[in-house]
């Protein structure tokens, strides 16, 4: 499948759909899920256009790790979470939803479950509290 230069992480990239960032560098952006599956649930993607892990450039791959694991040990420290969750999902079968290469930071504690996947919108002012949790710790 090609990549669709209209999925809604193309539109936030170029600042045609709106998100609560919480980093940003010349390569990845860190925002919140609008649909979280648990509080603090944020995703980082890469600027370039890549639908899955099986066409990312590993350069580009790896700068965005580097953000996976910067904006991790912000969310960790934001919610005080004992254990953080990535999850990276390609192709339909596997659940993907949005065809732009991302990965899902979950903060996770004993006895809280996760929502469903991609079901419930969060509230607005809610999530820009807690994207504002994690720049105070970047
Ligand atoms: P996946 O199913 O792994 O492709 O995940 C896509 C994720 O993107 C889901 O967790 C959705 O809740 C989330 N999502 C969809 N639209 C938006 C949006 N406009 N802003 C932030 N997150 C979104």
């Amino acid at each position: 499948m090609a990549y669709d230069n209209d999925n809604i992480f193309a539109k936030i990239l170029r600042g045609e759909a709106p998100a609560f960032k919480v980093f940003e560098d010349d390569y990845s952006l860190a925002f919140m899920d609008v649909m979280p599956q648990v509080e603090g649930h944020t995703l980082v993607i890469p600027k370039d256009p890549t639908e899955n892990i099986h066409n990312a450039d590993p350069v580009i791959l790896g700068h965005t790790m580097a953000t996976v694991q910067r904006v991790a040990a912000a969310v960790k420290t934001a919610f005080d979470a004992p254990g953080i969750m990535l999850a990276q999902l390609n192709g339909e079968a596997a659940g993907q939803t949005v065809f732009h290469l991302h990965f899902h930071i979950l903060p996770r504690r004993e006895g809280l479950e996760m929502l469903l996947h991609a079901r419930q919108m969060a509230d607005f002012d809610l999530l820009e509290r807690h994207a504002q949790l994690i720049r105070d710790q970047l």
